[in-house]
């Protein structure tokens, strides 16, 4: 198995929260990447996502490509 390049799958989701209820809906990645912009869809109130939950997630990838952990890639994609 030859896997020259780790990405982040773009049709994974992730659970963002609503700054204003808190609602958490799951957003994919490559939608977050074009658009942080994000509509709740509990309370309806627009935002936009700070990034941190893609951040966080970019970095996990980063440590997963020197260490080759596949078993916790698998586990987060
Ligand atoms: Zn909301």
């Amino acid at each position: 198995m030859t896997s020259s390049r780790w990405e982040i799958n773009s049709s994974a989701t992730l659970p963002i929260p609503c700054p204003k209820c808190g609602h958490k809906q799951s957003v994919l990645v490559s939608k977050l990447r074009q658009n942080p912009k994000l509509t709740c869809s509990s309370c309806t109130s627009e935002f936009v996502d700070d990034g941190a939950q893609l951040d966080a997630l970019v970095k996990v990838f980063e440590r997963l490509k020197r260490s080759s952990h596949s078993r916790e890639l698998a586990a987060i994609t």
